[in-house]
């Protein structure tokens, strides 16, 4: 499958100077968006996962297809305010700027093994915050998958270095 050509790069989104890489195009695509989810599955298809973690928001979209194809359940790591519960948070830099991360304080237990899945992983602080949440909350993170890797920012590298395993279906050189 053909993922780049699924997906449509906007210049300049949301601010001068990001290419922004544009999924929705890839979503509305009943193929890719199969076949997208598919791979993110067959890939940790080996090893046991209890739960999938998903980012808001583009990592819920792909995460609950992931959790539902999988059998398993769904935890979600959102922005600061919105999670009703008690919650856990981390701070983390955006490519374009500083935000949030926040999980309910019961959305795994101890030993739990979660696969992280989010759209896209550019200089993976956002990874990062949520491998940090969820292993303050006792998970094993077993797993992190993205269908976009910017392999030039290096986030990739920085989760596998963190002992998480990377999965990407495309890769799109610059940022
Ligand atoms: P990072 O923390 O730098 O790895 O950024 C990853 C997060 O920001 C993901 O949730 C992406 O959805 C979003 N993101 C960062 N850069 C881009 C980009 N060039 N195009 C689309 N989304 C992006």
């Amino acid at each position: 499958m053909d993922f780049a050509s699924t997906i449509r790069s906007i210049p300049d989104h949301p601010k001068p100077g990001i290419l922004f890489r544009d999924i929705t195009t890839l979503l509305q695509n009943p193929i890719a968006f199969r076949a997208a989810v598919d791979q993110l599955v067959s890939r940790f298809a080996g090893g046991r996962v209890d739960c999938v973690a998903g980012i808001e928001a583009r990592g819920f979209i792909l995460g609950g297809a992931v959790a539902h194809q999988l059998s398993i359940g769904f935890v979600p790591l959102r922005k600061k305010g919105k999670l009703p519960h008690r919650t856990l948070a981390e701070s983390y830099e955006l490519e374009y700027g500083v935000d949030s991360m926040e999980m309910h304080v019961d959305a795994v237990s101890s030993g739990q093994r979660v696969l992280l899945v989010d759209d896209l992983i550019a200089t993976g602080g956002t990874a990062e915050a949520g491998v940090r949440l969820l292993r303050r909350a006792g998970a094993e993170v077993t797993g992190a998958a993205f269908v976009i890797d910017l392999p030039d920012l290096g986030g990739a590298d920085r989760i596998r270095k963190m002992g998480v395993p990377v999965q990407c279906l495309v890769a799109f050189p610059g940022h």
